[in-house]
């Protein structure tokens, strides 16, 4: 029997339009480095998209689903291109502007995006790229920035001057009744190794993930709320958070440029935003400036925290400050809200704590299942780790395979059944709250058995003459695979390995603990940060490493 509902698709332009309307109040306030923010009102921001359509589409001639992309800090202009462009059928293509520059241009190519909207401030990174972008055929420049630097640059690009280009232009546009299934937006995810992969997401997947995020269960907003967004816009759509503000009429605070952590404190004390999202490295810092400076954070009721996980150690130093972190799990498959780590009703503060240290539970959008190291579908016992596969409304079922190309599938990262497989090792508990335990090209695959490299790694820098320690599986002819440790020594403090392991011994099963290990001066980092395992595995393979065998 067929249902008698109608079938009204999910478009974003119906979230631009029910925000300009409903919430038109709202604001949308970028910190511009000038003593007032600029604010500009959803009902504004709606006007501006629509012209920004307008001349997208009159003067510039994006008439179908050609690729505008963004090179941009968070700030209004940022959020009408996120309403604008789906919305009128073409699809927006936010650019990572921390990528190595040969890597901005070989995703640029492989979207072939015909226009880019630039903040004038990223012109420097930006003009050097143009002559490797031919398919670039109008540069858009928005906000500060030193114009010059692109006279004489190699390209057939035209410039255009964003406020000019949609000046006077009718605040109206005739939104297309698409199919919900056609593309809105893309981002692409740069792992080690391999070219970066392009996700497509849908109209129908925004529009669905935005109602999500917008659930008291994952980070609750209303038009009560202002949210700072740290996290960048050309990150996973900045989580999701300004489609789903447009749904519900949030306020949105945007730092632009001013990422540090001196002008986040002040923006927070002066603005008052509810709710913050951004990754843990910003709450390490913003935690360190308002330790030397205090400031008035009293206004955050609830901080989404992701990107990588979340040490128990800095939601407590939060805590202490009423500022409550709530952990949240998701990648750029996943759009990417895929968990979040709301304790369930009825707890004391103390079993709260133990929930509120996992990765999260699955809203009822996201199906989950633990993949053992055999193939075998694990159970939700909290205990037996394997690799997460999750599918769902809003998860990738493929990669973008270029222009006129089928997508692409690959094994190792979709199952034959339909399932994104993340890459994460972790264990769901019976009440489906997820541990993340490793990541599946890290994890040391022992006898059959999977040892997590990070609980190893967690317990041995808890040893207080550790500073630094990394884990990595080396290959052994008995069991596949074996831990390989190494370990940075705080200064003066002298080498004993067969203590360490005891030390580990005391949190970790015996066949767990690590029988190689290596004195290093400092563990090897990738540009962002993380340790980097490939050049200590390297390193090892080479012969390069002193490693003493227990
Ligand atoms: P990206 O696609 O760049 O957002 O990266 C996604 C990856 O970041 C995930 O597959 C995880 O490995 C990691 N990640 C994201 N959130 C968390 C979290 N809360 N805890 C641990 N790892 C995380």
């Amino acid at each position: 029997m067929l249902s008698t509902m109608q079938d009204a698709p999910l478009l974003t332009s119906r979230i631009l339009e029910h925000g300009r309307r409903i919430h038109g109040k709202s604001q949308v306030i970028t910190w511009t480095g000038a003593p007032e923010p600029d604010r500009r009102s959803f009902a504004e921001i709606g006007d501006r998209a629509a012209q920004l359509a307008n001349a997208l589409r009159d003067e510039l001639g994006v008439d179908g689903d050609q690729r505008v992309a963004t090179l941009m800090w968070n700030n209004a202009e940022h959020v009408e291109a996120y309403l604008a462009i789906p919305s009128m059928g073409a699809v927006l293509h936010t650019l990572n502007l921390r990528l190595p520059a040969e890597q901005l241009v070989w995703i640029a190519n492989h979207a072939a995006d015909g226009v880019v909207i630039v903040n004038g401030s990223l012109l420097p990174l930006l003009a050097p790229l143009l002559p490797h972008l031919p398919t670039v055929e109008h540069v858009v420049v928005s906000g500060p920035g030193d114009r010059s630097l692109l006279d004489g640059v190699d390209s057939r690009a035209q410039v255009h001057e964003y406020e000019e280009l949609i000046a006077g232009r009718p605040t109206t546009f005739d939104w297309p009744e698409l199919d919900e299934r056609t593309a809105a937006a893309m981002c692409y995810t740069s792992g080690t190794t391999g070219d970066p992969k392009g996700v497509v997401f849908s109209h129908r997947s925004v529009y669905l993930h935005s109602m999500q995020v917008s659930m008291a269960e994952s980070m609750s907003l209303t038009d009560r709320d202002t949210t700072l967004v740290v996290v960048p816009q050309f990150h996973v759509n900045a989580w999701g958070i300004p489609h789903a503000t447009f749904m519900t009429g949030v306020n949105m605070l945007m730092p632009d440029r001013f990422l540090q952590p001196a002008p986040l404190a002040e923006m927070i004390e002066k603005e008052r935003p509810t709710h913050a999202a951004a990754v843990p490295t910003i709450w390490h810092g913003l935690l360190a400036e308002v330790t030397a400076n205090p400031r008035d954070l009293s206004s955050m009721r609830m901080v989404t925290i992701g990107g990588s996980s979340c040490p128990p150690a800095l939601m407590e130093a939060y805590d202490k400050i009423g500022v409550r972190l709530c952990h949240a799990w998701g990648m750029t498959e996943t759009s990417p809200l895929g968990t979040m780590a709301h304790p369930p009703a009825g707890l004391t503060p103390e079993e709260e704590w133990s929930y509120r240290v996992t990765q999260g539970r699955f809203p009822a959008g996201v199906e989950a299942r633990v993949v053992g190291p055999g193939g075998d579908v694990l159970p939700w016992d909290g205990e037996s780790a394997g690799e997460l596969e999750v599918r769902g409304p809003w998860i990738a079922a493929a990669y973008f395979g270029g222009v006129d190309a089928e997508p692409v599938r690959p094994a190792d990262k979709f199952s034959e059944d339909g399932w994104l497989k993340t890459g994460d090792v972790g264990v769901i508990s019976a009440d489906g709250y997820l541990t993340l335990t490793d990541r599946v090209k890290d994890v040391i695959k022992s006898g059959g058995e999977w040892i997590s490299s990070i609980a190893l790694e967690n317990a041995l820098m808890a040893h207080p003459e550790v500073v630094e320690a990394a884990v990595v599986a080396v290959p052994d002819q008995k069991w596949g695979e074996r831990p390989l440790a190494t370990v940075v020594l705080a200064e003066g403090a002298s080498v004993d390995y067969a203590a360490l392991r005891a030390f580990l011994g005391e949190s970790l099963a015996s066949w767990q603990l690590p029988e190689r290990w290596v004195l290093v001066p400092e563990v090897p980092k990738t540009n962002i940060g993380k340790f980097d395992k490939r050049a200590i595995r390297r390193q090892y393979a080479d012969g390069e490493l002193e490693v003493t065998k227990l």
